[in-house]
């Protein structure tokens, strides 16, 4: 059974990342077939649409933008009320640092504690869509839990596959959802290869970052949710843990909608968009830096900020596509940096974020002190996370 809202996403079809074949978005694919690359989803945006008819006003979450989302029949929606979360003013930081406006996104608000819930919530959503009986995920910790909770909601066997060393509350999390969880030793590329193994005949989805399309189109409300709270403007500089990359690749494919759309006018200036990363694991930035070619070969460390440690994106030309169009950088911050700015974000501003969150801060104040950002400028960090499941990573430290 088809609801009345089948017909309200504007979804048109797939397309390669790469050469931008383009592919039939009603049944399910992976990577293109043309180039082995993540598809994108595309969308009908030319046909007029004003904020007030395409956003859900009444809907608390990120299904108000439900209609530049993929899912076609609302039946198939699997929420647990992820996203539209709180944009915070950073006044007693500001006031310290001498900055005229920062700003917090605080997705450690989200269902499961993380903003992995937004991508999860849709990639299970369009999977259910499509007729899919289970999923397998290789996790540096938050993606997992996440879709563990997704997959107990939607019915949906879960297969999570994390290395050995991530904190005890992840994997207890999972077990309470009653995902089948797998230990690994090693980092997250080494749990790809454990879920090639035992998904060998592929009798389930794999919903690693950008090898599917929908997880990148959940990431990708952010973006419309910091337009809408910003009344259509848009910070100066918006800074991004960076691991896979999908937020930074999906906050920008939003602002990109919404100029098609006309909701962002061509005079709002996109912001320069920065990639925050681990030192201990900072591909992108070695990239970046000219160290090296790609990260395909890249070997990485772990660190506090779990979910920082990816040695090998899938989708680092997409990330350096959105920093070169962005006038954007890259920032390696390392463990005890990232303690430090736990440290301020907690005790001057009653937030006890992620490490990841804490690298952001501190990413910022080096920009700030490197004066690449001007203090005059309105600052956006990206929280992507709840300190609590890091706890283990983190006792003691305060
Ligand atoms: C997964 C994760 C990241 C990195 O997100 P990507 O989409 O892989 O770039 C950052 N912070 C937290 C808390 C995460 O769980
Ligand atoms: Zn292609």
């Amino acid at each position: 059974m088809q609801s009345t809202l089948e017909t309200i996403s504007r979804l048109h079809a797939l397309e390669c990342s790469v050469c931008r074949a383009t592919y039939s978005a009603t049944v399910l694919q992976r990577t293109s077939a043309c180039c082995a690359a993540p598809l994108l989803a595309t969308y009908e945006l030319h046909e007029p649409l004003s904020p007030a008819a395409g956003i859900d006003l009444h809907e608390g979450s990120m299904w108000r933008y439900r209609r530049l989302l993929p899912l076609l029949d609302e039946a198939n929606q699997v929420s647990l009320g992820e996203g539209f979360t709180p944009l915070l003013p950073l006044t007693s930081l500001a006031s310290r640092y001498n900055l005229a406006e920062l700003l917090i996104k605080d997705e450690g608000q989200n269902p499961t504690g993380s903003f992995k819930a937004r991508g999860l919530s849709m990639a299970i959503s369009k999977a259910k869509e499509l007729g899919v009986a289970g999923c397998i995920i290789p996790t540096a910790g938050n993606a997992g839990v996440a879709m563990a909770a997704y997959c107990a909601k939607g019915g949906m066997r879960a297969v999570v596959v994390m290395p050995r060393h991530t904190p005890q509350a992840f994997k207890e999390e999972c077990y309470w959802y009653g995902a089948e969880v797998h230990l690994v030793d090693g980092l997250i590329n080494d749990c790809a290869a454990r879920v090639r193994e035992l998904n060998s005949a592929n009798e389930l989805l794999d919903v690693s970052t950008l090898k599917e399309p929908y997880r990148l189109e959940g990431k990708k409300t952010m973006g419309y949710e910091l337009a809408e709270q910003l009344r259509w403007t848009l910070p100066d500089v918006l800074l991004y843990p960076a691991g896979g990359g999908t937020g930074l690749i999906g906050i920008w494919k939003a602002f990109r909608e919404m100029q098609a759309l006309g909701w962002l006018p061509a005079e709002v200036p996109l912001p320069r968009m920065v990639a925050v990363q681990a030192t201990a694991c900072a591909p992108l930035w070695a990239t970046y830096t000219g160290q090296q070619a790609n990260s395909q070969q890249y070997v990485g460390r772990p660190t506090i900020a779990n979910g920082l440690a990816v040695p090998r994106p899938l989708g680092e030309a997409l990330m350096l596509q959105v920093l070169r169009e962005s006038r954007g950088t890259v920032v390696p911050i390392d463990d005890q940096g990232m303690l430090t700015g736990m440290r301020e974000l907690a005790r001057h501003e009653g937030l006890f974020v992620a490490p990841e969150g804490g690298a952001v801060w501190m990413a910022a104040r080096k920009l700030v002190d490197a004066g690449w950002i001007g203090r005059h400028e309105r600052m956006l960090l990206l929280n992507t996370g709840s300190g609590q499941k890091y706890l283990e990573n983190v006792m003691g430290q305060a």
